[in-house]
């Protein structure tokens, strides 16, 4: 029976049922002051959720009497605009995501447990007229105050009690003098609204022709829609591109959001950004507090700041007036979420671009082929910027043929004969090895045993200094032994190579020069990464060796050598990514040397001087490399030529999921009238981690439109069949990794 003349409230609640759900108004309210987009405080199961309002209606198919009201409405104004909820019902049907999940779970922490939407306001202190003139001597017998007036000195802006904290645990008193003395002077006040004093602004570099012509056709495609896909080698200048089209936007009044890749990239660019604007800039990473996240989240949405620079998760912050969007290092996989709502960031922002009307630029060195693909649909515009900016000159690559060589540690002769000569002439050597631990494997001399996780088909891996033998699958830890225990006999011996043991025998054979080693290992204390990074800068390191993390954006001018140690392996993987990914990484990885005045050099140790891989990219760089790559996506039906979702299974026996396959079957088939690949159920290349078997079923389609509606039939029965709450299970729409 359909009620009328009630006022329904349909909400997005946050629970795994894909579905909306209809609530009564509270009662004596008015229907013009109601908007969607507020949250809703309503009884759930037994609980109570924070819920956010996503239409108004006067119409419900449930008999009104079966409705529960809602307990409270929570916000007076909207969170979140008309377009930011397209965007979301957008997510939640491509994605084929529980869609109260969407809207709850994109909102930060705070907001979701039902925290009041508003800026917190502190005291912020700073310096009178008085106070900033004066002499070291005035206060030469109060050292304190003297300490904090001259740090208030150096500082262009305000400082909130935690700041001066910070300095010196016991501020009051001398804050409070300096306050009666009318040196200084406080006010009561958000984070965002402050005015930095102009006078430290660093001013824009010249461009080169390539650089201007870049902000020229963004400049002119403000306000509309348009994708572009801006190519530049490493060091070529992206940055300050970047900052003068942002320069361009804020003229406009108009927000910008610019997302990274990766956490540790973001103090560099901050920092950067601080030096050029003069406006409001927050920052948005999950490594911030809570209450820091949602100070920047609301910061943006009411329009308070005027940048927000951010990893993946501050896609989904609401902008009161957003003008452009940056999206830098669009190639890297970091930006494609890999739990829960599996959504790549890249993707994601460009629909968010179209839905505002307005430009996208994807920054990067090493494009990704799905966006070389989009360029060749004319979907995407390449800008170029082919030259390193400034003095720097693109670096040198070698292959070093190490077969039949004799090796120490994983280093041949020759290798380290260049090391040395970089190391005499006072300059810096980076050494790229993506694996951590002292070695990969340990095996049995004499049985050929080798140490296994329990939980997960993986070797585990050494870790010498701590005694340590880790599964880097499942984090399981367990103690470094000395005798086999299969055969008893002492003959345990490490197999291959990682970052602890490369750094072991450089220290040995350098024993003067200071080596540090950057893996997840040594920065996971808050703030080491920058401490390491600072020490680099400055000069206090000559050998920087570490994984990944090297690849990624960093900038150390004094690199001239750049070594990758171990990439064979890369080049014999069954993903038919992997290839793709070793290009990116070693042209990214190479691009870290010679970003200064002198000249760089990169070095690849390799088995497999003829691959097809490494030559191409070596004699004729990333770009021929992508070329050959899409034509050989192209014959295979490989994405991006056909479009993939990936249904991950597992439980903690193999029998459920097979049942749970069995019972999808016809399901899969009622809908599939032949037009999609149907690969699986097999067991995921790690067919066991942390204790459940892993299984994994393949949808393949050459067009999109299809796979998706296959998928809008099917998820909804599957999500009810009963033999699907036995197992965990997720789809992953566009899935870049098969594991
Ligand atoms: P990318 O982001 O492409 O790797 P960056 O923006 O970090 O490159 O620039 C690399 C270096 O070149 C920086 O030190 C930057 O200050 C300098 N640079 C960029 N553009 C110019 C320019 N037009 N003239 C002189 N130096 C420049
Ligand atoms: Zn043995
Ligand atoms: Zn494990």
């Amino acid at each position: 029976m359909t009620h009328k003349n009630s006022l329904i409230f349909r909400l997005a609640v946050p629970t795994i049922l894909n579905r909306l759900f209809d609530y009564l108004a509270p009662e004596n309210i008015n229907l013009n002051e109601i908007e969607v987009g507020v949250r809703v405080l309503v009884p759930f199961s037994n609980s109570e959720k924070v819920a956010v309002l996503v239409e108004v209606c006067s119409d419900t198919d449930i008999e009104t009497a079966k409705l529960k009201s809602v307990i409270e409405i929570l916000d007076d104004k909207p969170l979140l605009s008309a377009k930011d909820m397209q965007l979301l019902h957008w997510l939640c049907h491509y994605y084929h995501h529980p869609i109260g999940y969407v809207f709850c779970n994109t909102l930060p922490v705070l907001l979701k447990k039902g925290e009041a939407a508003s800026l917190k306001q502190e005291t912020y202190y700073y310096l009178t007229e008085v106070g900033r003139e004066l002499d070291d001597l005035t206060l030469e017998r109060a050292p304190k105050q003297q300490l904090f007036l001259q740090r208030l000195q150096q500082h262009d802006e305000a400082v909130n009690t935690e700041t001066l904290k910070s300095w010196d645990k016991s501020w009051r008193a001398s804050i409070t003098a300096l306050l009666k003395k009318q040196f200084i002077a406080s006010e009561e006040r958000d984070s965002v609204s402050y005015h930095p004093l102009q006078s430290k602004m660093e001013t824009a570099l010249t461009l080169n022709t390539q650089q201007q012509q870049a902000v020229n056709k963004l400049t002119e495609a403000l306000g509309h829609f348009k994708v572009f896909l801006l190519e530049g080698v490493t060091g070529s200048g992206k940055t300050e591109v970047y900052m003068q089209l942002i320069t361009k936007v804020l003229e406009k009044n108009q927000q910008v959001m610019v997302l990274l890749p990766e956490i540790t990239l973001t103090p560099q660019l901050e920092s950067r950004f601080r030096r050029r604007f003069s406006v409001p800039i927050v920052i948005s990473h999950s490594k911030l507090t809570d209450r820091q996240r949602l100070e920047s989240w609301l910061a943006m949405q009411t329009g308070k700041a005027s940048i927000l620079l951010g990893t993946r998760s501050a896609l989904f912050t609401p902008l009161k007036n957003i003008g452009l969007i940056i999206l830098d290092e669009e190639h890297d996989s970091s930006f494609k979420q890999q739990e829960g709502l599996r959504f790549s960031a890249r993707d994601v922002a460009v629909m968010r671009a179209k839905l505002w009307d307005i430009p996208i630029l994807l920054g990067t060195a090493t494009p990704s082929l799905e966006s070389l693909a989009n360029v060749e649909k004319k979907r995407y515009h390449t800008l170029h910027l082919d030259k390193r900016a400034g003095a720097a000159k693109d670096p040198k690559l070698v292959l070093l043929d190490i077969r039949n060589k004799r090796m120490q540690q994983g280093l041949s002769a020759a290798l380290l004969t260049q090391i040395t000569e970089v190391l005499e002439k006072d300059e810096q050597v980076l050494i790229f090895l993506n694996r951590r631990g002292f070695a990969p494997t340990l095996i049995c001399h004499g049985c050929g045993w080798v140490a296994r996780c329990q939980r997960c088909d993986a070797n585990l891996v050494i870790h010498q200094q701590k005694r340590q033998l880790r599964c880097h699958h499942c984090g399981d830890r367990y103690q470094l032994i000395s005798h086999c225990p299969a055969c008893q006999q002492n003959q345990l011996s490490p197999l291959g190579l990682g970052t602890e043991r490369v750094e072991q025998l450089l220290q040995k054979t350098y024993p003067k020069k200071k080596v540090v080693r950057l893996d997840t290992e040594t920065t996971q204390k808050k703030g080491q990464l920058e401490e390491y990074l600072a020490q680099i800068n400055r000069g206090d390191a000559d050998i920087i060796l570490g994984t990944q993390m090297l690849a990624k954006g960093h900038h150390f001018p004094n690199v001239t050598l750049v070594v990758l140690l171990d990439i064979d392996s890369g080049l014999f993987s069954l993903d038919f990514r992997a290839p793709e990914k070793l290009a990116q990484l070693i042209t990214q990885v190479s691009g870290r040397a010679g970003r200064g005045e002198k000249l760089g050099k990169v070095i690849l140790q390799t088995r497999q001087p003829e691959h097809p891989l490494l030559t191409t990219l070596i004699k004729q760089g990333y770009k021929q490399f992508a070329k050959n790559a899409l034509v050989e996506r192209k014959m295979a039906l490989l994405p991006p030529y056909s479009y993939q979702a990936l249904l991950r299974v597992s439980a903690f026996d193999e029998a459920t999921p097979q049942a749970f396959f069995t019972a999808l079957k016809p399901i899969t088939e009622k809908y599939n009238q032949g037009s999609i690949l149907v690969l699986g159920a097999i067991a995921a290349p790690m067919a066991r981690r942390e204790g459940r078997y892993r299984f994994q079923l393949l949808f393949q389609s050459e067009q999109r439109m299809v796979l998706q509606n296959f998928l809008r039939q099917l998820m909804p029965e599957l999500a009810a069949l009963k033999e699907a709450a036995k197992v965990r299970w997720s789809l992953d729409v566009d899935p870049i990794d098969l594991y």
